[in-house]
């Protein structure tokens, strides 16, 4: 029954039954003035769409994060026609294949977009990289009579965006955090030294008081397979160090300060136990545990229990962070 999690690049296999409900372009939710939540799905039998955070700016949109789903990527196109907008700026808060798939199709309909991102997709792109790596593994498995049709699915998409994997490496290098004039708009741009991967951005806006933290928050657990859990944990408390009043996590709703907080001693809990000798269940159960305010249905807290403990394996595997976690500069 254990979850099979290969989120980043293709699917996740589950004991969950596949989705009978029809998919939809998620609807935008304002969540302040100028700020725009397009909510990332995660259906079952299919890969996750990481959240869309869009701010209206001077000169066009500025999209944080893409999906990977059409559905997802039309939503964002929807949203620009709506408002009748270009899409003039996109940021991809790390290279993770479910918050970067749309960006072709998004630049594909908006040419002047250009895509902030730091350098670690190069390393993830290059020969024996995390992607370079999977491509090679995933490909034979659209061949395989064991594999169903929604997850071949999500393997073509895999497929697909590796052929025009260009559209994931930046137009701006995005080398440290700082204040940055986006489309016309200030917005405070954060990078990470190491973390969910060798180094990932999150948004704070002074405005609005929005923190966008993509994967650095994500629920029903944490997606540990290319992170550094040490470093992950000091991104939170910088996080935390700023007065947001409503932080955006990669996956998962709108939090509060309070239950950022929730999940950060969550998350230092887990990883605690990880490097402990205790039992994986255990590790597990103290995660869903600690997360179950934030947790919604039961669908989700039968993920959280069933990520977790996978990761934890995963994790003492190679000593308490992932295998693609290497030493920094220092
Ligand atoms: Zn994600």
């Amino acid at each position: 029954m254990k979850s099979i999690i290969v989120v980043l690049v293709a699917s996740v296999t589950s004991c969950a039954s596949a989705a009978a409900r029809p998919v939809t372009a998620p609807p935008p939710e304002t969540i302040a003035p100028g700020v725009t939540l397009l909510r990332g799905d995660m259906l079952p039998m299919r890969g996750p769409d990481g959240n869309t955070v869009v701010f209206e700016a001077p000169e066009g949109l500025v999209v944080i994060d893409t999906g990977r789903h059409a559905w997802h990527s039309d939503a964002i196109l929807a949203l620009a026609a709506a408002r009748g907008k270009p899409v003039a700026t996109i940021v991809n808060t790390h290279w993770h294949l479910d918050h970067s798939s749309g960006n072709g199709r998004i630049k594909a309909a908006h040419p002047g977009a250009r895509l902030y991102a730091t350098a670690a997709v190069d390393r993830a792109l290059a020969d024996g990289g995390f992607l370079a790596r999977n491509l090679v593994a995933q490909r034979p498995r659209l061949e395989d009579p064991d594999v169903s049709a929604a997850e071949k699915d999500e393997i073509e998409i895999f497929v697909q965006t590796m052929a025009e994997r260009e559209s994931l490496r930046p137009d701006v290098v995005v080398g440290k955090g700082g204040l940055r004039r986006l489309a016309g708009r200030k917005l405070d741009l954060r990078v990470t030294d190491r973390a969910v991967t060798e180094a990932d951005i999150w948004i704070y806006d002074r405005r609005t008081g929005v923190a966008v933290v993509g994967d650095l928050v994500t629920l029903p657990a944490p997606f540990f397979e290319t992170a550094c859990p040490d470093q992950w944990r000091a991104a939170l408390d910088e996080v935390w160090a700023v007065p947001f009043r409503s932080a955006i996590p990669g996956h998962g709703e709108p939090m509060s300060r309070v239950q950022f907080d929730t999940y950060r001693g969550a998350f230092n809990a887990f990883m605690d136990c990880v490097t402990s000798d205790a039992a994986p269940q255990q590790c597990a159960a103290g995660w869903q545990a600690g997360v179950a305010s934030l947790l919604g249905d039961e669908r989700m807290r039968r993920m959280a229990l069933g990520y977790a403990e996978y990761y934890v394996d995963m994790l003492r595997a190679n000593g308490g962070r992932s295998s693609e976690c290497r030493p920094g500069p220092g």
